[in-house]
């Protein structure tokens, strides 16, 4: 089975091609990063200016790369939510219309399942699995009984992980997406603000990352004043112990109250070194029977070859779409 992935809900054009849901032939990314940079931040209009002049050419690169033939495709996967309206209509025009002209199914894939699917390309999945997804957009538990079965346990009340660390990169005064950035300067540096760890001991598996950016800026804000520069290792230390601490604290307490066989940790914020190195040591020591599971680098963030996984299950259950599919910029699970 091959299944082309496509993928356009942010500020990446992908496409992949995946055997039998979990061997990459190809997975291509066009990242718009450097266009955006210069606004702070994904700039809807300019997205979706870049996956149309993208997506033709990073297909045909896919299907050469994967030396795969088009008429060789079992099906077309495509992200149709959630993302940037504008940027989503791009994938799934371009998935129709490929669908159409080669006579091939058309299997809609929520973007969120397909972060959680790029861990199948580490491991064999094996269930009930618990996964918490944590992206530009979302925080989230999810409990997993079966393939393709998504129950969300807990989530983020305000700000999504990955957005705190590129507001707080931007008072910072780092460039946008500076997650990556606050991940390097973070060990550099002491917890030395010890910054609140919100609803760490609440008997709930929700997050809440606003009043840590509230924290952050007041300190900056504060230390300007009095004309005092401080450290930004310690600032990134600072932060990013906060957030990893909440994040592996209540995600481990889920794991105990739903057991489950795996846990996975996906999404752009699962490339952070903090994190993985916390949840490793934490997930052996605790939880030394649960598998944990976290992407390689390079499929955390947007990529397609983790749409065409979780598409790969989608249409074992027959899940296909016709060609009035839309897309859904709030698709949630
Ligand atoms: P969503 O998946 O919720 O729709 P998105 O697709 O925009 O949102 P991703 O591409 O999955 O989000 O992740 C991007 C986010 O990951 C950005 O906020 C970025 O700062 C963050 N990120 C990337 N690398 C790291 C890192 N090493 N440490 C912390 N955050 C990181
Ligand atoms: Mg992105
Ligand atoms: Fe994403």
């Amino acid at each position: 089975e091959l299944i082309l992935g496509i993928e356009s809900s942010c500020d990446e054009t992908s496409v992949a091609v995946v055997k039998d849901g979990n061997q990459i032939l190809s997975n291509i990314v066009a990242s718009q990063v450097k266009s955006h940079k210069r606004f702070g931040g994904v700039v809807p209009e300019v997205a979706s200016r870049h996956h149309v002049e993208q997506i033709t050419s990073c297909i045909h690169e896919a299907l050469q790369e994967a030396q795969v033939d088009k008429k060789d495709l079992t099906a077309v996967a495509v992200t149709y939510g959630p993302g940037l309206v504008g940027a989503l209509l791009i994938g799934v025009q371009a998935a129709k219309a490929f669908a159409w002209a080669n006579d091939l199914p058309l299997v809609p894939v929520n973007h969120m399942a397909g972060h959680i699917y790029a861990a199948c390309f580490a491991e064999k999945l094996r269930f009930p699995l618990l996964a918490l997804v944590v992206s530009g957009g979302h925080t989230e538990l999810v409990y997993m009984k079966e393939d393709a079965s998504y129950e969300v346990i807990g989530q983020t009340r305000d700000d999504a992980a990955g957005e705190a660390y590129d507001k707080v990169g931007r008072v910072m005064g780092l460039s946008y997406p500076s997650g990556k950035e606050i991940d390097r300067l973070a060990p550099l540096g002491k917890d030395r603000y010890h910054f609140p760890r919100a609803m760490l001991n609440e008997d709930n598996f929700d997050f809440s990352f606003s009043g840590l950016k509230s924290a952050f800026i007041n300190l900056t804000h504060n230390a300007q004043q009095r004309q005092e520069v401080l450290s930004q290792e310690d600032l990134a230390a600072s932060f990013q112990a906060s957030v990893v601490e909440v994040l592996v604290t209540k995600t481990i307490r889920a794991a105990k109250s739903y057991p489950v066989k795996q846990l996975i940790v996906a999404g752009g914020v699962a490339a952070n070194h903090g994190l993985r190195e916390t949840m490793k040591q934490k997930v052996s020591e605790q939880l030394p029977e649960t598998q944990l599971i976290i992407p390689p680098l390079r499929l955390c963030g947007d990529n397609a070859a983790m749409i065409a996984a979780a598409g790969h299950v989608e249409f074992a259950k027959n899940r296909c779409a016709d060609l009035s599919l839309n897309a859904c910029p709030s698709l949630s699970f």
